[in-house]
């Protein structure tokens, strides 16, 4: 019998480095949430995905469950689907990902628009709801749409940006944040986790020290959502958007969700005002009255097809419990440090992490000056990391979709290709 390349590579990882192919395995075997590695369809030719931090995995029932909507949901029951259940999709799911993943009641998230636009709608409308004051407080390394779209409102209504410039792998701390808010500051706006380093922020403090300073509050979750337990509720946050396909892999272009506070929704007004947040949606009136509650928050049609691939995800991380997700994350980018420690620090690798897993979130990152051409090789070889500009990779270890023996797979290639390019 020939060995399959899966094969192959776990028998070449075990002989290079026996002590951690033991501990994989051996991590691997106590893993509670091993069993849901098989929910994942299968990626001919991959022997390690590591990108489950920018594009998650499609569930193996993913073809069935498209078939299904195209023919029952869509091609039978045809427009009236609207009625029987997609009108009501945005918010249901809203609440889905509330309860499974943010900490949050019902009534205070939707499913719509892309985080950018999301972004757009909710820093537009916290700058509205604090007259007289013209500051945006942002992180210097947020993610660009993130300061881009802030720089494009601060353009609009005549405001400021003030960076926060934290530490590059610690992240954002309250201290930072108290140095720079103020009686002018209108709003926050940072990421749970960064998207570089992996540095997960203290939300409940920094929340209060933006509260303490009369500002409003929100987070980017793109990179926390589905693998960082949060208690949105309990923690006062005030504004919050988030993507579906990167943990919750809802599939390449899935729809962004936002959470507003239900005690702000009377005074938030966001400003792209279509049909879907009017009042009466089918009273085609002429003019426009926003209705109550989150609903509000929503503009045009919802883009149904695109909201499926997340709903099993949904449903398989409130199977294995948030809690246990995040243990496992924490198990996964642990081992990822040791076998960084011993295959890639000897080879002049940097660690761009913090090493306290309490302050990381679901990837790490590391840093060499030949990653550009090792990530191109090993993209070639089935091994899937991400490069992040100017020489990071950032191994993304997904929770349910990878286990122990993958991620030292992925980081024996990148030793391997940075020992052949020598
Ligand atoms: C992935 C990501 C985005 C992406 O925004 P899109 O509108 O979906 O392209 C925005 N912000 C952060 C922090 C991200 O990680």
């Amino acid at each position: 019998m020939t060995e399959s390349p899966e094969d192959e590579h776990r028998r070449v990882a075990g002989i290079l480095s026996p002590d951690l192919a033991s501990e994989a395995a051996r991590l691997d075997a106590a893993d509670p949430l091993a069993r849901h590695l098989s929910a994942f369809a299968e990626a001919p030719g991959v022997t390690a995905y590591l990108d489950g931090n920018s594009l998650g995995r499609p569930l193996a029932d993913m073809p069935e469950k498209v078939a299904q909507f195209i023919r029952d949901d869509w091609g039978t029951r045809l427009i009236r689907s609207w009625d029987e259940q997609w009108m009501e999709l945005p918010m249901r799911l809203g609440d889905r990902i509330a309860s499974v993943a943010l900490g949050a009641a019902a009534g205070q998230t939707v499913v719509a628009d892309s985080t950018s636009v999301m972004l757009y709608k909710l820093i537009r409308a916290a700058v509205a709801a604090r007259p007289g004051r013209d500051e945006i407080v942002i992180e210097a390394g947020n993610f660009p749409t993130d300061r881009f779209i802030a720089a494009g409102i601060a353009e609009e209504v005549g405001a400021t940006l003030r960076w926060v410039e934290p530490d590059e792998i610690t992240g954002v701390s309250v201290d930072d944040m108290r140095a720079v808010v103020g009686e002018r500051t209108a709003l926050v706006v940072l990421s749970h986790v960064d998207y570089r380093s992996g540095a997960l922020a203290d939300m409940a403090s920094i929340t209060a020290a933006a509260h303490d300073a009369g500002a409003l509050m929100l987070w980017d979750l793109c990179h926390s959502v589905g693998v960082v337990p949060m208690q949105l509720d309990d923690w006062g946050v005030d504004l919050a958007v988030g993507c579906t396909y990167k943990y919750l892999n809802g599939g390449p272009g899935s729809p962004a969700f936002g959470y507003v506070r239900s005690e702000l929704q009377d005074s938030i007004r966001q400003p792209i005002h279509g049909w879907w947040s009017a009042a009466d949606i089918f009273a085609m009136g002429p003019e426009y009255a926003p209705v109550p509650g989150i609903r509000q928050l929503l503009s045009g049609t919802p883009p149904v097809m695109s909201m499926l691939g997340m709903q099993g995800m949904l449903d398989l991380i409130d199977e294995a419990g948030i809690g246990a997700v995040r243990a496992k994350s924490i198990s996964l980018t642990d081992f990822a440090v040791r076998a960084y420690d011993e295959l890639l620090a000897p080879l002049d690798v940097r660690l761009l992490s913090t090493r306290d897993a309490a302050g990381r979130g679901g990837h790490i990152t590391i840093g060499h000056p030949s990653f550009q051409r090792v990530t191109q090789e090993l993209w070639g070889q089935g091994v899937i990391p991400d490069f992040r500009f100017p020489d990071g990779i950032r191994l993304g270890l997904s929770p349910l979709s990878t286990s122990h023996e993958e991620t030292l797979r992925g980081v024996v290639a990148v030793r391997d290709a940075l020992l052949a390019g020598r």
